[in-house]
């Protein structure tokens, strides 16, 4: 099995539901659709990874919608600063 490969970015303005550390959007590349993932970003990285949507490629028109996209999942999941 390859290693997962998530991209993540930090997501500036909200935090961690959980711990209040740095929150970060996780996406990984699928056929056909997009995971994404809340992503703790607190040091210890004490809450993971956590799925939290997923978005069909047929449903996007291009890249940066899909990041947008991903970005309002995590926000709807995270608390805002
Ligand atoms: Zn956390």
């Amino acid at each position: 099995m390859p290693p997962i490969r998530v991209f993540v970015t930090e997501l500036t303005g909200y935090r961690c539901r959980h711990c209040v550390g740095k929150v970060g959007t996780g996406v990984k590349e699928e056929p056909g659709s997009w995971k994404v993932y809340s992503v703790c970003l607190s040091e210890n990285n004490g809450c993971g990874t956590e799925k939290i949507g997923t978005i069909s490629r047929s449903s996007v028109s291009h890249t940066d919608e899909m990041n947008e996209r991903a970005e309002e999942l995590v926000k709807a999941a995270a608390i805002e600063k």
